[in-house]
């Protein structure tokens, strides 16, 4: 490699003598100018003497800063020639010299001369440049770190950074920037007695690039403290802004933590701002009252109802026919009329979401599924759904809440609802309708047709909210047992579905797919853990329950599955399977005889069919003769009979009357007792007439009833035999009873296309027209 030669100053001095400048706290470079005030009178000597003679000084560095009269020992022994440029004496005596550097010399046989020091000098060893590329490497590594270091903040004399860029000497370059470095006197000294100018930018180097890592470290240090107090100050600055917009707007000055707490609740609920403006006027009131006192605690929980309701919160509808046919037909089995009219009510809704249409009512006994398939319905919409129970409910103020004057006042029914379901457009399942009555507290039905009311429901206020709660979103069901009771502007409001009772084999179904794996898994078992055999079910349905659902049905199937899982917690880890045993263990002896006609035909005693809203039922009623006391034979009737149920038996008793002879009667001066069992179930309707006449015939003539034989007719004084309701409801029960003929009106034979096809092939049904047909039919044949 070509070695390139850096030509040396061209002003060096030959050796000479001269006199000496020393000075404390500094280190004179060769090629720096330098400007220093020059106080020390053998400073001040010196000075003037080197301007006499040729204008050189020699500028040695002192060891000890401290000492003011140094001799020989106490100056170093390597300085710089350097040339006087200008001189300015000023007023106090001292002078300021300005002075260049001119180059390094070794100093020897140093002396006072008239007041003023002087040394022998000559060259020092010049700069060794025979490293060229490294000192450029090095040169242009410290450059960039000086730039980096002042960009960081760190200072430095103009003259410096506007030199350097005309410095071409790599030896003159560091020895400027080592002058104007704030390094320490002794290695500066040590630098000017360091003949390598790659060590020279090495010492430099490693100084610089330590000092530029403190100014980082400072500048960060800086950033964070400027960041931390810059955030405080924004932050105190939005809090004076929002004071400030509070204030304006009347708002929040003067509340507690907990009043600040329960209006950004306030806010956050969604509630119309009309409304929130009331709201925080009672938050206002609760802080002005004192904590423990009883208008705060009232204040307190009304705000707590406020906020938890969900004033715009509502869940996205998804409302697929086809999918809601296929929950419903998932969680149900049978009922097809049911889906069916719900799905078209669900269709219109899909097609036409704003369309306000009625109120779907589910009327049927209990245990059909009417809150199941409620429930189901709510699925398939994605909604939320709750079951608001308004059986026994009288009081106005359930329905629409207490006034908020006292503490444990509440807010009604469809409010507690709605906070519940947490969205505001929940399905809301109006439970047994019909065991709502009105008594001096108000009718609630009033309240419900408000709520009902497409019109009005947009703006239902309830008393302890007292303020205005869209309810028209909500999706009502209702069910009822029987629409007898239901006031009539209610019953308009809504679209009736019927729900008919089940037949032993659906109940069957019903119970072996659905119900008992429900429970099963309700129960912790798992389905193959237990085993219910078609003939041991159908003696549960037949020995253990009659009625009309399957209510009680699903509630001895929990008992079965909590005895098995007992079973299987104490160790049995077989699959159960239970046996006739095990019910009359677990469910107790039998409850009902399944075929009533088991037992012998009896004189006086004959089996009616009855339909309440809670199914069909068959019904003994009891006829009993004793010889009359006095001269008019008296009547007496118990066993809770209504009006026209009474009526019906005088009815029967007078057609029995005009027809004594035809039914060789002899003796109609006997008491006569009618007597309906299970007194405590009142009883009414016009059908027992055909039933309490073969009774009393039987009771007359001493003729039995057939025990396999039950009927239902009214029956005219002419001895006609009327139609009747709810016939499907009778013959089914007359089944579930094990009665297998059936004595129904003439005029009813169309409906009994209604009893399903299952049942109908099992039984003798009579269609009948006269009291004649019906005796004929009922009376053992003697
Ligand atoms: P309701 O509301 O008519 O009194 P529920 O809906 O409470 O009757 O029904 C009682 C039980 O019987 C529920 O567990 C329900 O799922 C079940 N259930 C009723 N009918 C059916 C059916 N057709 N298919 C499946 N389960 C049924």
């Amino acid at each position: 490699m070509a070695k390139t030669v850096f030509t040396p100053p061209a002003r060096e001095p030959k050796p000479a003598r001269a006199s000496v400048l020393a000075v404390r706290d500094a280190v004179q470079f060769p090629g720096v100018i330098h400007s220093l005030v020059v106080g020390r009178e053998m400073s001040v000597a010196a000075v003037r003497q080197a301007t006499r003679k040729g204008k050189f000084l020699l500028v040695v560095a002192q060891r000890e800063t401290m000492i003011d009269t140094p001799r020989a020992n106490d100056l170093f022994t390597v300085g710089t020639i350097a040339e006087v440029l200008h001189l300015f004496p000023l007023p106090d005596g001292t002078l300021r010299v300005v002075i260049r550097g001119l180059a390094r010399v070794k100093v020897s046989k140093m002396g006072y001369r008239g007041g003023a020091l002087s040394a022998s000098y000559e060259p020092f060893t010049s700069d060794a440049y025979d490293r060229p590329a490294e000192i450029e490497a090095v040169k242009r590594e410290c450059l960039q770190a000086f730039a980096h270091a002042l960009d960081l903040g760190m200072t430095a004399s103009p003259e410096v950074t506007e030199t350097l860029p005309g410095i071409e000497d790599p030896g003159q370059l560091i020895d400027t920037l080592l002058h104007h470095s704030p390094l320490p006197t002794s290695v500066k000294q040590a630098l000017l007695e360091e003949p390598s100018v790659v060590a020279r930018f090495e010492t430099f180097l490693k100084w610089i690039v330590r000092e530029t890592q403190v100014l980082e470290l400072q500048q960060s240090v800086r950033a964070k403290v400027e960041r931390e107090f810059g955030q405080s100050q924004r932050e105190y600055l939005l809090r004076e802004q929002l004071r400030a917009i509070q204030a304006e707007l009347g708002e929040d000055e003067g509340l507690t933590p907990e009043g600040q707490d329960y209006h950004r609740r306030l806010a956050e609920s969604g509630m119309p701002t009309p409304l929130l403006e009331r709201a925080v006027q009672e938050l206002r009131r609760m802080e002005k009252s004192p904590d423990s006192s009883p208008e705060s605690m009232v204040i307190r929980s009304y705000l707590d109802w406020l906020v938890a309701l969900p004033w715009s919160t509502a869940s996205e509808d998804r409302l697929d026919v086809r999918k809601a046919a296929a929950i419903l037909d998932r969680e149900h089995f049978g009922l097809d009329k049911v889906k069916d009219r719900v799905l078209d009510y669900l269709a219109v809704r899909q097609i036409a979401p704003l369309m306000r249409g009625t109120v779907l009512c589910f009327v049927g006994p209990p245990g059909v599924g009417k809150t199941s398939i409620a429930r189901a319905i709510a699925e398939s919409m994605g909604r939320e759904f709750h079951r608001i129970s308004l059986g026994g409910v009288r009081d106005e103020a359930e329905i629409r809440g207490h006034r908020r004057t006292y503490i444990g006042s509440m807010p009604g029914r469809f409010i507690q609802a709605l906070k519940q379901c947490r969205t505001k457009n929940p399905v809301l399942l109006l439970d047994e309708i019909d065991k709502m009555s009105a008594d001096f507290r108000g009718d609630p039905t009033s309240a419900l047709l408000e709520a009902l009311d497409p019109e009005q429901n947009s703006a239902f206020v309830d008393h302890y909210i007292d303020m205005p709660f869209d309810l028209s979103k909500v999706m009502f069901l209702a069910t009822a047992n029987s629409m007898e009771n239901v006031p009539a502007p209610l019953r308009d409001r809504m679209e009736l579905i019927g729900f008919p009772s089940y037949t032993e084999e659906e109940k069957l179904r019903i119970a072996l797919t659905h119900l008992l794996p429900r429970r099963a898994v309700e129960h912790g078992l798992h389905p193959t853990q237990m085993k219910v055999s078609r003939k041991i079910m159908e003696t549960i349905i037949r020995e253990y329950t009659r009625e009309a659902g399957v209510r009680a049905l699903g509630r001895e199937l929990s008992t079965l599955c909590r005895k098995t899982a007992r079973k299987i917690a104490e160790g049995d880890d077989r699959a159960i399977s239970v046996s006739r045993n095990d019910l009359t263990r677990w469910l107790g002896r039998p409850r009902y005889r399944f075929g009533t006609c088991g037992v012998e035909n009896e004189i006086g005693s004959a089996t009616g069919l009855v339909v309440s809203p809670h199914g069909g039922d068959i019904l003994s009623i009891e006829v009993s003769l004793t010889p009359s006391a006095g001269r008019t034979p008296r009547v007496r009737l118990t066993g809770s009979l209504g009006d026209v149920m009474k009526e019906s038996a005088y009815a029967a008793l007078t057609y029995l009357r005009a027809n004594a002879g035809k039914y060789g009667s002899a003796d109609t001066q006997l008491d006569l007792h009618v007597h309906v069992p299970e007194g405590a179930v009142p009883k009414d309707g016009p059908s027992a007439g055909v039933t309490i006449l073969t009774a009393l015939v039987s009771a007359y003539t001493n003729r039995p009833v057939r025990r396999d034989v039950a009927m239902t007719g009214e029956l005219t004084l002419r001895g006609k035999v009327l139609a009747v309701g709810g016939i499907r409801d009778k013959v089914l029960a007359a089944h579930r009873a094990g009665i297998r003929h059936v004595a129904v009106p003439i005029e009813n034979e169309r409906e009994l296309e209604d009893v399903p096809m299952a049942v109908r092939s099992q039984m003798d049904i009579r269609l009948v027209a006269s009291a004649d047909e019906v005796l004929d039919f009922a009376l053992v044949k003697l």
